[in-house]
């Protein structure tokens, strides 16, 4: 992942490729003991008694997490889940249950790079990252 171009808004102490900031290292861990994904602002609200409160602070810490692979934005819930082994190159899928709401992240790099190929066959587009959503029941709903 490339560098985002340092900004001159905050004086942010930058952190280099796996090293993490305090907050980075706050909102990770608690995605971490989380047992299913967290909102942005649910995020925040429980890093209050921490010290984090402005929304900037978590926006931040999430986008390094993201780009860093160690964190994954499920787009369908708005919401982000830790990553269960960080720096997989390939797209995960994510198993979404629609009534207890929790997330499992499966790996299959060749089913992934199957359809990333034949995304491209016929298109000529280019797949250069995802998520792979699915919705459905977990086996223990149902
Ligand atoms: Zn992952
Ligand atoms: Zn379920």
């Amino acid at each position: 992942m490339p560098d985002r171009p340092q900004t001159t808004q905050h004086a942010m102490t930058r952190a280099g490729p796996g090293r993490l900031g305090k907050n980075d290292r706050a909102v990770l861990d608690l995605l971490n003991d989380a047992d299913a994904p967290m909102r942005a602002y649910e995020i925040l609200d429980a890093l209050r008694p921490q010290g984090v409160r402005a929304p900037p602070q978590v926006y931040r810490a999430l986008n390094r997490l993201v780009a860093d692979g160690r964190v994954h934005r499920i787009d369908s819930l708005n919401a982000f889940i830790a990553c269960d082994h960080p720096g997989h190159p390939e797209i995960p899928i994510f198993l979404i249950c629609r009534t207890c709401g929790v997330v499992r992240e499966r790996h299959d790099p060749p089913l992934v790079a199957e359809m990333v190929r034949r995304c491209g066959s016929d298109t000529g587009f280019r797949v250069e990252e995802g998520v792979l959503e699915m919705r459905g029941l977990c086996q223990v709903c149902r």
